[in-house]
């Protein structure tokens, strides 16, 4: 007898990256290698009031919100904030509020063909139509794919896992597009680590909707806050999900969390400095051992070498206890995913990276030359 709904046997979930028991470096999830801000853990641990149900409008988190943004000079209120359970929640909200919009049901979600594997996951659970409009060659979301009837959009800029950002003049014509159609969700996990924010459109744009996480620029992956910007209207289609699911879906030392860290700004920026640092000396690192490395503003680099199986590169790193993110889908097959860790991590990454190059020489950066990582235990 099988004891799932149909619902629950036909579903592919979302793959978190492993979890190994003892690595030596993780950097396949994309956390922020850095303790959160000490005004944020003072605040976990001055929790009083356990015995209370946590603020159904997580008003601290949206003031704190609002403070942080008004002083990039976007200027909001709280009533143009939503506060999830990590954006994963806030995500899986926006395709139950706003997907498909009454009226267009017989219309396509448009998502990229590479990009977050979430947002399929959510569009099959909630049985949303979808179609995915590939990137171009250079691994870019083409505007003009979006231009066409919708259920509504969505996206990450900057992109993962290719860490690619779009420049907001790019995104303007989607927008212009589905407004008084459909709602486009720009996901902005990565915001902090390069590129100008949308939110800077918002005024122009009641159709959008901006999608944060506290996990990887605020390094509190662990405690599951995220937020989305926008107009009323959409925020309160979001309120009317998570008061139908899960009221106080953000739990007490969460909200207190958050609104700690939210107005630490100052601490937010010292470790993204570290984090763009670190990239940009990887990168260059990696370049001259032969690797394309997409231009990244994010706290990942997406990577890849003409004369190395990226699968076998994966499995060499995690034998020696590395562990980077390899996805199996078509198009990026030859890349590996590597997370923006401490200087002393990714030093071990790459040396360990480089014996595993050392058999092949400079064969390695030979054009068109397919050759296979074999010493894996090097
Ligand atoms: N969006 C993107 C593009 C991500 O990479 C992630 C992290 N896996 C998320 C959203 C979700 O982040 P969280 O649920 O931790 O806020």
């Amino acid at each position: 007898m099988e004891y799932y709904s149909q619902k629950a046997a036909g579903i592919t979930p979302y793959t978190p990256g492993e979890r190994p028991v003892k690595p030596l470096v993780r950097i396949n999830t994309n956390e922020n290698p850095y303790p959160p801000s000490p005004d944020a853990l003072a605040a976990a641990c001055g929790v009083a009031a356990l015995r209370l149900y946590s603020d159904p409008d997580a008003m601290e988190v949206r003031q704190a919100v609002v403070s942080a943004e008004k002083a990039t000079g976007v200027a909001l209120g709280a009533e143009n904030v939503f506060v999830g359970n990590g954006s994963d929640d806030v995500l899986s909200m926006c395709y139950q509020a706003f997907f498909p919009p009454v009226g267009a049901e017989d219309k396509p979600l448009l998502i990229p063909d590479i990009s977050y594997s979430f947002y399929p996951v959510f569009a099959n659970l909630y049985g949303v139509a979808y179609q995915e409009e590939p990137l171009d060659e250079k691994f870019a979301v083409v505007s003009a794919g979006y231009l066409r009837p919708n259920a509504g959009v969505v996206f990450a800029n900057p992109n993962a896992p290719t860490g690619i950002y779009k420049p907001l003049e790019e995104i303007v014509p989607i927008l212009e597009y589905c407004l008084h159609r459909s709602v486009v969700v720009v996901d902005e996990a990565y915001i902090a680590f390069g590129g100008v924010s949308a939110a800077t459109l918002l005024s122009r744009f009641p159709n959008l909707l901006v999608v944060r996480t506290l996990s990887k620029s605020h390094a509190l992956a662990g405690l599951r806050v995220g937020y989305a910007l926008g107009h009323p209207d959409l925020i309160e289609g979001l309120k009317r999900i998570k008061d139908s699911v899960n009221p106080y879906a953000v739990d007490y030392i969460a909200q207190k969390t958050a609104a700690a860290a939210l107005r630490d700004v100052a601490y937010c920026a010292g470790i993204t400095a570290r984090i763009l640092a670190t990239r940009e000396r990887v990168a260059q690192r990696l370049r001259e051992m032969g690797f394309e490395v997409l231009p990244s503003s994010t706290n990942f680099l997406f990577v890849t070498h003409e004369g190395v199986d990226a699968r076998r590169l994966y499995e060499g790193l995690a034998d020696g206890g590395i562990w980077v993110r390899y996805f199996d889908m078509p198009r990026i097959k030859n890349f590996i995913r590597v997370s923006v860790g401490t200087d002393e991590e990714m030093d071990v990454f790459l040396e360990r990276l480089a014996r595993l190059l050392v058999p092949y020489g400079r064969e390695a950066s030979k054009k068109n030359k397919k050759i296979h990582i074999l010493n894996t235990e090097s």
